[in-house]
């Protein structure tokens, strides 16, 4: 933007320079000072080209330039013609630009300082052609105090903006969060999954849904209080973020009952994903005596399915593994092929035993 920004204000300058120069207008500023604006906002463009890191600086002066040739073309106006019977002028539109660029470059207090000081210059206009024409000329005067006013008034609106915005983020953040855990809340993950489910179908790519559930919790609570329960759901929060990769996202889904969504991730390397998280799980202690166990329920996409068809199924085999003994990861029950992969990791207990099993293709 920035970039586009300065080499279209570098054209548009160099243009009116040279139409200024050809039709030979009576502002002198616009014939010196628009070519050095033209120049100086291409050099600047080039900078930025070259290292877009100087971006901060760059975008500050550029704005200088700008505002300083707004304000001598002004000055000389208002300085060279106190007696002419005109108002201000189309460039004095351009001052509203000036303002909005200064909240895109600072933040809302550096950006409030700046456009007061160009106000304050806009002012001292004022006071000064009310003293040389005695207030005589009340078509530039009374031109100069709408454009102060109308400033102050756009000013303070774009502060009153600026100043809301980060309370707008921290009530999204809130909105979208599970205060207990801090971790995303089911609003959120419902958001994400419908997201990712229309990337997974549109591009064919791999997603798959984890959802786990803290075996008997219920008991838990009941011995060891509602406060440790919750700090129950924090370490294991804490345990399973600590797992997941930058594309994964954790969710709270209710209560105890947690989902993962995981993009890229093909059905089974959830299965082995989901496999790491129920040990750690398992391993953790809490306190002297709290060894908790979570059931997992894993669903992968497939291909034109909708979200709840994938969160049903994700449930499904969640509620399996809390049939067959907790503590376990299940597939969803593949509807057709019999000849389909096992859909069983079995806990690491019973691996191996199992071991001669055929292994979860990718
Ligand atoms: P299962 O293995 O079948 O899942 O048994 P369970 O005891 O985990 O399941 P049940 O649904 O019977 O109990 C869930 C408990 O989780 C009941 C509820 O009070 C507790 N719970 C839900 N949210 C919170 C919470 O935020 N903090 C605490 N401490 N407990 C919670
Ligand atoms: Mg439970
Ligand atoms: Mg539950």
């Amino acid at each position: 933007m920035a970039l586009l920004g300065l080499s279209s204000g570098a054209l548009a300058s160099l243009v009116a320079a040279a139409f200024a120069s050809r039709v030979g207008l009576p502002n002198p500023v616009d014939a010196h000072v628009l070519p050095f604006l033209g120049a100086g906002l291409l050099a600047l463009s080039i900078a930025l080209w070259r290292s877009p890191r100087l971006l901060p600086w760059i975008e500050r002066t550029g704005w200088s330039l700008l505002t300083a040739y707004l304000l001598a073309a002004l000055a000389y106006k208002v300085i060279h013609f106190p007696f002419e019977h005109v108002p201000l002028g189309a460039r004095s539109y351009w001052f509203f630009f000036s303002y909005l660029l200064a909240f895109l470059i600072w933040s809302p207090r550096g950006a409030l300082t700046v456009s007061l000081s160009v106000i304050a210059c806009l002012t001292g206009l004022a006071a000064w052609i009310s003293v040389e024409t005695h207030a005589g000329n009340a078509t530039l005067l009374a031109s100069l105090i709408q454009l102060v006013i109308a400033s102050i008034a756009y000013v303070f609106v774009h502060y009153s903006f600026a100043q809301l915005r980060p309370q707008y983020a921290r009530m999204r953040t809130l909105a979208f969060s599970d205060p207990l855990t801090g971790c995303a809340n089911r609003r959120r993950a419902e958001e994400l999954l419908a997201l990712e489910v229309s990337r997974a179908g549109r591009y064919a790519r791999p997603l798959s849904l984890i959802l786990f559930d803290l075996d008997h919790f219920k008991q838990i609570n009941d011995q060891h209080g509602h406060a440790i329960g919750d700090a129950v759901l924090r370490t294991v929060t804490n345990a399973v973020r600590s797992d997941l990769r930058g594309l994964d996202h954790l969710a709270r889904w209710g209560g105890e009952e947690f989902v993962i969504i995981a993009p890229e991730l093909s059905q089974a390397r959830a299965m082995q994903f989901g496999e790491r998280l129920r040990k750690r799980i398992a391993a953790l202690r809490i306190g002297s005596s709290i060894q908790p166990t979570a059931s997992f329920g894993i669903a992968s996409f497939r291909l034109g399915e909708t979200v709840d068809s994938m969160v049903l199924r994700a449930d499904r085999a969640m509620y399996r593994a809390k049939a067959q003994g907790r503590n376990r990861v299940e597939l969803e029950r593949p509807q057709t092929a019999a000849a389909e992969a096992p859909e069983t990791v079995p806990p690491l207990e019973e691996t191996a035993a199992t071991a001669a099993a055929p292994s979860q293709p990718d």
